[in-house]
């Protein structure tokens, strides 16, 4: 985007958010909705719409959309009801889905965002529940699209945001600290290429200072966090050069390319849906009592930010290090199990953020995945601050841990790495490093004290790495000052 434009514009997004959750069965039949079943597998009369079926509420779509509405402080009704979202496709048997019109469960909420140099509040408009379609499959017959109803009826939840946001980065933001909420709470497993997390955005510009928005456009088909900052990038600079050069935005609705990394046109305004919202017959209002609303609450984990805050108070790290130990709910938790069997913060904090993430970026796996439980990662940290073990032997033990049962310590001694603080040890090496360099010697007495590295190296190496490195330093300056 050109510095100029982007001084004379701004950019205003919105952005509304499906988070399919991780209940065992579907929105209101009883029937599994888990995910990968082979198609149609999963389906009930009232999935394919037959007459005489009667939806009935799963419980837990209310308590985990009232457990997001909680963790982004959102009001929660009383009472709200379901309407119905009609319109025609083949996924969609009913002929509708249910969802929630004007009354949403949740309302009126807030989410912080963490960019670079700043922290922004975005505000949420409305979190309400619905109902997934089924799929349809255009790829798999050269002369058909199938249909697979395994997901019609599968429960999700919609996030509304406010148009709060003004960037790309800030969408980016905003997006993850959705997944990382969804995840804290276990009610979404957050992927949004599989589809289990789905973004439109919502965009348009304004010149800097004008209060009134501008006409928008509404982004879909992004399948992951890049696409999602991609995208909008693109539209705003689409906009941008449209108004400069003369032209109007047109309210409609456009498709993100992610191969030819541009937008195209889906539909406009004037073929937009009617979806004819009513409420749902079928279905009582939801009722949401105090004591449903006490129980929630109990029951809500320490969410992200403030885990983020206790870990740098509490355990004195950095904020980069809390930021990344509390990036999920897992790793956390690892990290404070693993307090539990060492109450040495730092020294713990700096190995999962070294040696133990290393290993999970390498594998591309989540840290529930990681092979070394935390007892034993307690236990060889326990080793290094024994001065037992030095820092190049505490790696060396942790790369065989990852596919040995056997402890740290037994596998310091067999690999010989038990560190000897024993001067009898050491004091003759140390002699004979001092013998065999003489030149150092004496540039050393002569005031080059930065040799006394070059000294440590030559016992550690001499000592095949199991001096201390402490003492070895020690005891080398004294001999040298003698
Ligand atoms: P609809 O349901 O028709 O998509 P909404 O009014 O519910 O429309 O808005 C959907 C999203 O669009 C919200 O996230 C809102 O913040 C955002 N939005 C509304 N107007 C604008 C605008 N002019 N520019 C950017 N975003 C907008
Ligand atoms: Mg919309």
């Amino acid at each position: 985007m050109s510095t100029i434009s982007n001084e004379k514009y701004e950019a205003v997004i919105g952005l509304e958010v499906h988070a399919q959750l991780l209940t065992n069965s579907k929105a209101f039949a009883a029937v599994s909705a888990e995910y990968g079943s082979a198609p149609n597998t999963q389906v009930t009369p009232l999935c394919l719409g037959h007459p005489g079926t009667l939806p009935v509420l799963n419980e837990n779509l209310v308590r985990y959309i009232i457990n997001m509405g909680l963790a982004t402080n959102c009001q929660v009704a009383e009472k709200s009801i379901f309407a119905r979202k009609n319109y025609f496709y083949p996924d969609l048997p009913k002929g509708y889905q249910i969802s929630q019109y004007d009354t949403p469960i949740c309302f009126d909420g807030r989410i912080d965002i963490e960019l670079n140099d700043y922290d922004k509040t975005i505000g949420i408009t409305r979190i309400h529940m619905e109902e997934d379609a089924g799929k349809s499959i255009h790829d798999q017959d050269p002369y058909h699209t199938l249909v697979d109803l395994n997901r019609a009826g599968t429960p999700l939840i919609e996030i509304v945001s406010e148009p709060d946001l003004r960037t790309p980065q800030e969408a980016y933001a905003y997006l993850s600290k959705i997944k990382q909420i969804v995840q804290y709470l276990e009610i979404c497993d957050g992927n949004m290429e599989e589809g289990s997390l789905r973004c439109d955005a919502n965009v348009s510009i304004r010149p800097r200072g004008q209060e009134e928005l501008g006409t928008r456009t509404e982004l879909k088909n992004m399948n992951s966090f890049r696409n999602v900052e991609r995208a909008i990038a693109f539209e705003i600079e689409r906009q941008i050069e449209l108004v400069e050069s003369g032209g109007e935005v047109v309210q409609q609705t456009l498709l993100w390319d992610s191969n030819k990394l541009e937008t195209r046109k889906m539909r406009s305004k004037e073929e937009a849906h009617d979806y004819r919202y009513f409420p749902e017959p079928d279905m009582p209002p939801v009722v949401v009592t105090d004591e449903l609303l006490d129980d929630i609450r109990a029951d809500l984990p320490e969410l992200p930010s403030v885990r983020y805050k206790r870990f740098i108070e509490d355990f004195d790290l950095t904020e980069d290090a809390a930021y990344t130990l509390t990036e999920t709910r897992q790793l956390a938790d690892f990290y404070e199990n693993t307090l539990k069997e060492l109450n040495e913060p730092k020294a713990v904090a700096n190995i999962i953020l070294t040696e133990v993430l290393r290993v999970l970026n390498e594998k591309s796996i989540p840290i529930n995945q990681f092979s070394i439980t935390e007892s034993k990662l307690a236990n060889l940290v326990q080793l290094k601050l024994d001065d037992k073990i030095n820092s190049s032997a505490m790696q060396e033990i942790f790369n065989e841990m990852l596919t040995s049962d056997k402890s740290a310590e037994d596998l310091a001694k067999e690999m010989n790495l038990i560190q000897v603080s024993d001067s009898d040890f050491i004091d003759p090496i140390i002699d004979e490093v001092i013998e065999n360099n003489p030149d150092e010697v004496a540039r050393y007495r002569d005031g080059k004290k930065a040799l006394i590295g070059f000294f440590i190296g030559q016992v550690m190496k001499q000592s095949q790495g199991k001096a201390n490195p402490k003492q070895v330093r020690e005891r080398i300056s004294e001999k040298l000052e003698e």
